[in-house]
C-alpha cells in the first residue's frame, strides 16, 4: 500500500494499518514542507512521527515527539536565554543530531532517512517526497511566517491571507519516490492536511500528471465543516475552498477517484459526482486503533474491488 502522510491523521491511520497488513507492504510518502532548521539541526516533523510510529516510540497522546521524553536540554537552553522556535525532547534531539549528520556528510535526505529507518528497525519504507528544501509559508496582515511559526509561536491565531510553499517551483519528486511511483497503481492519501501535508507532495513539479493514471483513494480530514483537529479549516478558507469533505475533494479534483468520507459527516453524497469523484462512507474518526485497524481493512478492500 502507497500512502501520502503529514504528521498526525494520515499516521493514525498507519497505526492501525501496521496491524492489518504485513509492515514491508507499507510505502509512505511523506511531506517535507514543515521541515525546518533548529539550532544547528534539521528537524522533520512529519517524517519523524512516522518513523516514530513504525518503530513504536511515539507518543501517542501528543502524535509528536517520542513517549516519556524530558525537555532538559529545551529547558536549560531557555534558562540561558535561547528560545527554541519549536519544543524538542531530549531523545527527539538525537534523531535531529544523526539525521543532521548524515546530511553535513553529504547524503540525501532520502538516505539519511533510509539510515535511521535501518537503524529503528522501521520494515516500513519511509521516503521523504523530496530531497529538496521546500516550506510551508504563511501570509498575514503582519508579514510571512513559516508554517511551524504561525502553529506554534502563534498558536495558529494569526489572520491568514494566503499559503504557498516556498521552493516548490524548483524541488524534484526524490528519484526513490519516482520508482515507488512508477511501480504502485493505487494511491491512498491519508485524512491530512490538504494545504500544508498533501498540497506539497501533489504540488511537486509533474505529480499531478503521476497521479491522474493511479487509483487515488482519499480519506478526508474534514467532517462536516470542521477539522477533527489543527488549521486546515483557517487555511482552505484561505485558499478559497469550503471547508468540507467536498472541499477537499474539490482540492483533489484533478486525479481523485473515490473520496472517504465519515458515516457522520452531512453532507449530500451527490455533491462528490460534480468533482467527478465517487463517495465511499466509513468510520473515520480514529479515536482507538481498533477504529483506526477497522477503516484500514475497508480501504484495503475498495482497491481490491
Ligand atoms: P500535521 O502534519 O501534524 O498537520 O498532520 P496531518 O496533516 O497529517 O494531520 C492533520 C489533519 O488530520 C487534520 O486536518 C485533522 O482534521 C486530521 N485528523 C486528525 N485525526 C483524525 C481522525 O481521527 N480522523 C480523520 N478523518 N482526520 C483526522
Amino acid at each position: 500500500m502507497l500512502v501520502l502522510s503529514g504528521g498526525t491523521g494520515t499516521p493514525k491511520l498507519l497505526d492501525g494499518l501496521r496491524k492489518v497488513m504485513p509492515e514491508e507492504d507499507i510505502t509512505v510518502i511523506v511531506n517535507t514542507a514543515e521541515d525546518l532548521w533548529v539550532s544547528g539541526n534539521l528537524v522533520t516533523p512529519d517524517i519523524d512521527t512516522v518513523l516514530y510510529l513504525f518503530s513504536d516510540m511515539v507518543d501517542l497522546d501528543k502524535w509528536w515527539g517520542v513517549k516519556g521524553d524530558s525537555f532538559r536540554t529545551y529547558e536549560l537552553m531557555r534558562s540561558l536565554g535561547h528560545r527554541e522556535r519549536m519544543m524538542l525532547g531530549d531523545l527527539d534531539r538525537a534523531t535531529h543530531i544523526v539525521r543532521t549528520e548524515y546530511l553535513r556528510q553529504g547524503y540525501a535526505l532520502t538516505d539519511a532517512i533510509r539510515k535511521l529507518s535501518v537503524a529503528m528497525g522501521v520494515k516500513a519504507r519511509v521516503l521523504p517526497m523530496s530531497d529538496d528544501p521546500v516550506s510551508t509559508t504563511i501570509v498575514t496582515p503582519q508579514g510571512k511566517m513559516h508554517f511551524q511559526d504561525f502553529w506554534i509561536a502563534g498558536r495558529g491565531e494569526p489572520e491568514v491571507l494566503d499559503v504557498f510553499q516556498e521552493g516548490i517551483g524548483q524541488a524534484s519528486i526524490s528519484p526513490a519516490v519516482a520508482e515507488v511511483l512508477e511501480a504502485e497503481d493505487d494511491v491512498l492519501i491519508g485524512p491530512s492536511n490538504p494545504i500544508t501535508s498533501i498540497g506539497p507532495i501533489v504540488g511537486l513539479p509533474g505529480m499531478t500528471d503521476i497521479l491522474r493514471k493511479k487509483n487515488v483513494v482519499a480519506v478526508s480530514p474534514i467532517i462536516g465543516n470542521e477539522p477533527v483537529s489543527g488549521p486546515a479549516g483557517k487555511l482552505m478558507r484561505a485558499k478559497g475552498l469550503p471547508v468540507s469533505s467536498l472541499g477537499v475533494a474539490a482540492y483533489y479534483r484533478a486525479f481523485l477517484e473515490v473520496m472517504v468520507i465519515d458515516q457522520r459527516d452531512p453532507v449530500d453524497d451527490t455533491m462528490f459526482a460534480d468533482m467527478g469523484c465517487r463517495v465511499v462512507r466509513a468510520d473515520t474518526l480514529m479515536k482507538t486503533r481498533e477504529i483506526s485497524m477497522e477503516l484500514s481493512r475497508q480501504l484495503m478492500r475498495l482497491f481490491k474491488s
